[in-house]
């Protein structure tokens, strides 16, 4: 692509990729917004820019998420950091947080919130951030994706309560004289990708991190331990939110009803699919 005196318009032309993404690229290379590239498309670039420039087309054109490439996804309006040591925050996911700020709205603004697997911290950093007199905790069982998470936190700045835990595994082991923890609200976008399922070596999926996308097994393990030990950590009436893959609503479904849920409503997502599952628990 490269040629000793090319300028962004040309660059646009020449990368292999879609316009949009060659401006992305362009902006982080050279530090500038949107505005910036369209007043100066006829600069001719620096030598150490083009090579900048061409080793991000490179890991582009190789398949890299945009998202890893930038270090950077919006989600909920917010900006968040990510690596790829955490699964990129989706679209989809934006149902499952709006549904946990409104319940937090509308039924308890000081919620107990315990978001499970939290990653990036997109899921509980942004109900954080919205419903500011909630208290939330967030788990994760990976401390490189919690340094994320907290990273996240402080530069939105909002307050969560980060925790390194397999599931509710931290509370269990709790010392007998100390109580329990308790919630009103536990969400969670566990891993629930089969094991066998070929998306795994397609697209972006290559470059997330396996335990964040599959349970290894037939991608309800994470759904078994979850709401079945959900009951234990959630105040009388409290709610659990979960979302879960395109295929999995009926055995989302009776996994609740079996472990005592009711009141259960599922939720679409963006391309109306069943994705998001609630129930609450009374005592
Ligand atoms: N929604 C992701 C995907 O299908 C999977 C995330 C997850 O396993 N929780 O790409």
């Amino acid at each position: 692509m490269i040629n000793p005196c090319i300028n962004l318009k040309q660059f646009f032309a020449l990368s292999g990729l879609p316009l949009l993404e060659a401006k992305m690229l362009a902006e982080k290379v050279l530090g500038v917004n949107r505005a910036w590239l369209i007043a100066h498309d006829t600069d001719q670039l620096s030598e150490s820019v083009q090579q900048a420039l061409q080793s991000l087309v490179e890991r582009r054109l190789a398949g890299e998420p945009m998202a890893y490439i930038l270090g950077e996804r919006e989600f909920m309006g917010l900006l968040f950091q990510v690596n790829p040591k955490v699964l990129i925050p989706r679209p989809d996911t934006e149902t499952l947080v709006e549904a946990a700020i409104q319940w937090v709205e509308q039924h308890q603004p000081q919620a107990r919130v315990l978001d499970l697997g939290t990653g990036s911290g997109a899921i509980a950093v942004s109900i954080a951030h919205y419903c500011p007199k909630a208290q939330v905790s967030a788990i994760d069982i990976s401390p490189d994706a919690l340094e994320v998470a907290e990273r996240n936190a402080i530069s939105i700045g909002a307050k969560v309560n980060f925790i390194q835990s397999h599931w509710f595994e931290v509370f269990h082991q709790q010392v007998e004289y100390l109580s329990k923890p308790t919630f009103d609200l536990i969400v969670s976008n566990p891993p629930y990708i089969e094991k066998q399922d070929q998306h795994l070596s397609q697209g972006d999926l290559r470059f997330e991190p396996d335990i964040a996308l599959t349970d290894f097994a037939d991608g309800l393990t994470c759904y078994r331990e979850i709401i079945a030990q959900a009951p234990e950590f959630l105040n009388p009436n409290g709610v659990l939110m979960v979302e879960h893959g395109w295929n999995q609503a009926d055995s989302i479904r009776h996994l609740l009803e079996e472990n005592g849920f009711s009141e259960i409503v599922s939720l679409k997502d963006l391309s109306g699919v069943e994705r998001v599952h609630i129930g609450v628990y009374r005592k």
